[in-house]
């Protein structure tokens, strides 16, 4: 098959899949988890035909895909793909452009800074700021938390660059209780060591209490949420962020997904003051409804993020703003791409009315579950649901149960999760595709299974 027929034969697949994605299994069936195995082949000496590897890609893989594209998956805060970004990330997959600088692709180079200075306008952010465009909010935090880490210790008169960490002044991590796993992840990856964390005390709603904040100073870092993964709620940004500025300390904030309740009408008080901080990560593939994978790293100071992921030979006609010293990436894929054709597509206006509906969402299916025996756990203030079963064991058995039933049927999928040492599971909306009769059917058959199973 010559390169264009393989194309087409590729993109009538994925029409096809996608036209069929709200009908869809949520979760894989047993059959079509077994039929993996069909990929248990042997390295092939001699290659084997494109159109035949294309197909059993198709008719292997395709069936035991997670229909998290579809609107009725509510795991984690994925998100499905919007049609435009989707449709732009495949043209920017035929234009195949490596998008570390402007040398390399003017357009994805004038892309992406379209869509940061954008990204710094939607989210209200000191529009001076550097905005990368990275793999994860994992990669996109560790960066931030890098710059963070090295400017604290240049202002104590420390080069991180060339004498490294031995013997450095101590830098001190405040994080929340309720703090992300990848932030963890990103500080120990970074050597802070876990032990060393100090650990900011939280309210019954996750946020960190003011009164309790352990003490900063100009060689703390202090890690703030918004969005925190199970409740959903906000660190009180503006006396967290008024007592890091008086004591000289950075402030990060993760806002994975919550970031973008800066763009909601009313969910827009819980982040107030959030624009004081330093640095901040936000994905495109959760609440944005961009493919996967694309997130953004924001910080205020752009030549600390630039400095401190820095990749340039010393060239003296060097961008310092170029993606690959935003970015732990250097080569890398145009990500920004489908992030500029979400933005522009929704506007603010459509980024908006897609935040508020899920919320509202997420209040009709709270309100839904507690009315046939869940317990809800969190306020619900964004388009996080976080249940037990009331009466259940403390182990959660019967939650356990249903759950599993629940992926069993195909119907709907959302995950387990612990809260406060308990289990429980949560059920997040986060797709363009979910509306009110996906959000009443997920509550008919968590009621059904919780009276069967
Ligand atoms: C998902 C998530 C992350 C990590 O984001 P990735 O893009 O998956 O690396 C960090 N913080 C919060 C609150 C999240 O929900």
């Amino acid at each position: 098959m010559d390169e264009l027929s393989l194309i087409r034969d590729a993109d009538s697949r994925a029409a096809a899949y996608l036209g069929g994605v709200a009908g869809r299994r949520v979760f894989p069936d047993q059959s079509a988890l077994d039929g993996l195995s069909a990929f248990a082949e042997p390295l092939p000496y001699r290659g084997r035909p494109a159109e035949e590897t294309l197909a059993m890609l198709d008719g292997v893989g395709g069936p035991a895909t997670v229909t998290s594209n579809g609107p009725r998956y509510f795991g984690f805060v994925i998100g499905a793909a919007l049609p435009v970004a989707a449709a732009a990330e495949r043209l920017m997959l035929a234009w195949d452009q490596c998008a570390s600088s402007y040398d390399n692709s003017p357009v994805a180079a004038v892309l992406e800074r379209q869509a940061g200075d954008w990204l710094l306008e939607a989210l209200d952010l000191p529009r001076e700021a550097a905005v990368g465009f990275g793999t994860s909010a994992t990669a996109c935090g560790l960066a931030c938390l890098a710059a963070a880490r090295r400017s604290l210790l240049a202002r104590k008169g420390w080069d991180f660059d060339r004498q490294g960490l031995a013997g450095a002044p101590p830098i001190r991590v405040v994080v929340s209780e309720t703090v992300h796993i990848t932030v963890r992840k990103a500080l120990r990856v970074l050597g802070f060591g876990l032990d060393n964390l100090i650990i900011a005390p939280t309210d019954e709603f996750g946020r960190i209490d003011p009164d309790r904040l352990p003490p900063l100073d100009d060689s703390t870092i202090l890690c703030l949420q918004a969005g925190e993964v199970n409740m959903g709620e906000f660190d009180p940004f503006i006396p967290l962020i008024r007592a890091a500025r008086v004591a000289g300390a950075w402030v990060h904030v993760d806002g994975a997904f919550g970031l973008w309740a800066r763009l909601s009408s009313d969910a827009m008080r819980l982040t107030a003051g959030v624009e004081g901080a330093d640095s901040w990560t936000t994905d495109g593939h959760k609440w944005l409804n961009t493919p996967y994978d694309g997130a953004i790293a924001i910080c205020r100071d752009g030549h600390a993020l630039a400095a401190a992921m820095n990749s340039d030979a010393a060239y003296a006609t060097a961008d310092p703003f170029a993606q690959k010293n935003l970015t732990l990436e250097f080569s890398r894929r145009a990500r920004g791409i489908p992030i500029w054709a979400a933005l522009r597509t929704l506007g603010v206006e459509g980024i908006s009315a897609m935040v508020d509906r899920h919320r509202a969402l997420a209040r009709r299916l709270a309100d839904g579950l507690r009315a046939t025996g869940f317990e809800v756990l969190n306020r619900v203030v964004l388009n996080q649901v976080l249940i037990r079963v009331a009466g259940d064991t403390d182990d959660g058995t019967h939650l356990a149960r249903i759950r599993k039933a629940a992926e069993a049927s195909g119907e709907i999928w959302f995950g387990p999760t612990v809260w406060r040492g308990r289990p429980a599971a949560r059920l997040s909306v986060s797709s363009w595709r979910t509306g009110e009769a996906e959000i009443d059917h997920a509550i008919a058959v968590l009621a059904h299974l919780r009276e069967t199973v």
